[in-house]
Parts: C-alpha cells; sequence; structure tokens
C-alpha cells in the first residue's frame, strides 16, 4: 500500500484527504469526500492500539538506546541525557506520525 492508497477514499478510491487532513481526522470525527460526498474516518481499534504502542514504544526505546551508552560512557551528565532523550522523542514522533498517515486505513462512516 503506497502513501497514495492510505489517503484514498474507500467508496471511491479517490484521493479524498491530504497527509496533514488525515493527522487532524480521528476515529471521533470524520471528513466528506469530495468526490462520492460518503463520510470517511479511521477505525477505533487500530487508532487506540497505534496510540498505545506510540506511547509505550519511545521509552522502551529510549532504554534501548541508553544502556549500550551507558555502559560504554560509564555515565553521562543529566543536561546530556535529557537533550538527548528529547532529540529522539521528537524523532520518534515526527516517525509515528508518519507511521499514521501510512498506516491506520481510511473507511466508510454511516452516519
Ligand atoms: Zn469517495
Amino acid at each position: 500500500m503506497s502513501t497514495a492508497n492510505a489517503l484514498a477514499c474507500p467508496a471511491c478510491g479517490q484521493r479524498c484527504l491530504s497527509a496533514w487532513d488525515k493527522l487532524w481526522l480521528g476515529p471521533a470525527r470524520s471528513v466528506r469526500c469530495g468526490s462520492c460526498s460518503c463520510r470517511v474516518s479511521v477505525p477505533w481499534l487500530p487508532t487506540l492500539a497505534f496510540l498505545l504502542v506510540g506511547n509505550v514504544a519511545p521509552f522502551i526505546l529510549l532504554a534501548l538506546v541508553w544502556q549500550p551508552l551507558l555502559r560504554r560512557f560509564g555515565s553521562v551528565s543529566f543536561a546530556v541525557f535529557a537533550m538527548g532523550s528529547s532529540v529522539l522523542l521528537f524523532v520518534f514522533a515526527a516517525l509515528s506520525l508518519w507511521a499514521y498517515v501510512r498506516w491506520i486505513p481510511l473507511l466508510v462512516r454511516q452516519r
């Protein structure tokens, strides 16, 4: 599935929103397809699962990144730890927004 498909209307197959629009969409919101005027939204379960993973995974990632570094360098100052962690979390947030647009499917919302 390409990014174009990830933004295509599930009813008519036409691209019905931009990546930016999709980020502002959620399971509690829907948008009207410009081509066939059905209401398009994202499913609850994959979106909630995505949020859960997206909130837990960064901390696992931080632990995985810092452990070998600390083992190698003994210790780092709090400033280095805090700034390094912030950069990692920012990168992870950007990646997860991309992953949301790319992998959370669109569906037709009845009403
Ligand atoms: Zn459509």
